[in-house]
C-alpha cells in the first residue's frame, strides 16, 4: 500500500461518503457526475490525519498555512455551475490541498492549477499521483495573472476571494467559456459567474459564501 489509505477510514467510509452525497442532494446539488465524484474521491487523504475522521462532514477544514479545504457543498455547487455544459480546458486558481482540482480532473480533459503557497503543492501533487490523475498541470504563481501561456480556458474557477474580479482572468475566458469565483471581503462575499457570449462578458451573482482572501504575489 502507498502512503495514502485510499479505501477509507475503517469500514464505514463508503457509507459516510454516501451520506454526504445524500446531504448534497437534499441541498439541491443535481449534477450526477459531480455527485458521483464526491461519492468516489477519498476526501480524507486531502486532510491531515488528526482531522481525517471529519472528512465527510459538510464543512471546511484547515490544511495548514492558514488555508482551508472548501466545504463539500461549495465544491459541488461551483463544479456544477462551471460544468453547466461540457468544458475541456480548465484554469483553477488556488490548488490548496488539491481536492477541487481532483474533481475538475475528472470533469475536464485538462486542468491548469495555480497556487501561490509553494509548500502546499508537493502534497497536492502526491495526491494526484496516488489517485492516478495525470491531466493536471500545476504552477506556483499569482492567480491574479491567470496562466497566460495556456490561455484561453473553457472554464475558470477560483477558490479564494478577491475584492474584484481580476482583469487578467476575464481576458482568459474563451468564447463560450465561463468563470466561477467568489468575490468580496471578509464581511460579505458572493459567487460571481461570468459568461463570455460571443465576446460579450455577461455577469451574474450567485450564493453568499465565505472563502479565504485571494492574496497578491507568491508566498
Ligand atoms: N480549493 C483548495 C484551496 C482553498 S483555500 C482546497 O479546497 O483545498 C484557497 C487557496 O487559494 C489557498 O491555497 C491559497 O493559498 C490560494 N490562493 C490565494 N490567493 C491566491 C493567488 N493570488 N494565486 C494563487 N493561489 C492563491
Amino acid at each position: 500500500m502507498g502512503k495514502f489509505n485510499l479505501d477509507g477510514i475503517g469500514m464505514t467510509s463508503q457509507r459516510t461518503r454516501d451520506r454526504l452525497v445524500d446531504r448534497l442532494v437534499s441541498q439541491g446539488i443535481q449534477d450526477a457526475r459531480v455527485l458521483e465524484l464526491i461519492g468516489k474521491i477519498p476526501r480524507h487523504i486531502f486532510i491531515e490525519e488528526a482531522l481525517a475522521h471529519r472528512a465527510y462532514e459538510d464543512t471546511a477544514l484547515p490544511i495548514g498555512h492558514g488555508q482551508t479545504i472548501s466545504q463539500p457543498y461549495i465544491v459541488a455547487l461551483m463544479s456544477q455551475t462551471l460544468f453547466n455544459i461540457p468544458r475541456a480546458k480548465i484554469l483553477e486558481v488556488g490548488t490548496g490541498c488539491g481536492y477541487q482540482t481532483a474533481l475538475l480532473a475528472h470533469l475536464a480533459d485538462s486542468v491548469y492549477s495555480v497556487e501561490r503557497i509553494e509548500a502546499l503543492m508537493p502534497g497536492a501533487r502526491e495526491r494526484f499521483g496516488a489517485l492516478g490523475i495525470n491531466n493536471v498541470h500545476t504552477r506556483i504563481g499569482d492567480g491574479y495573472e491567470g496562466w497566460e501561456r495556456f490561455a484561453p480556458f473553457d472554464g475558470i474557477i477560483v477558490t479564494a476571494a478577491p475584492p474584484e474580479i481580476p482583469q487578467a482572468l476575464l481576458a482568459q475566458i474563451t468564447e463560450g467559456g465561463r468563470l466561477v469565483m467568489p468575490v468580496g471581503n471578509a464581511a460579505s462575499q458572493h459567487i460571481q459567474i461570468v459568461d463570455n457570449l460571443d465576446g460579450d462578458l455577461v455577469q451574474s451573482t450567485g450564493d453568499a459564501v465565505r472563502f479565504v482572501p485571494m492574496l497578491r504575489g507568491i508566498a
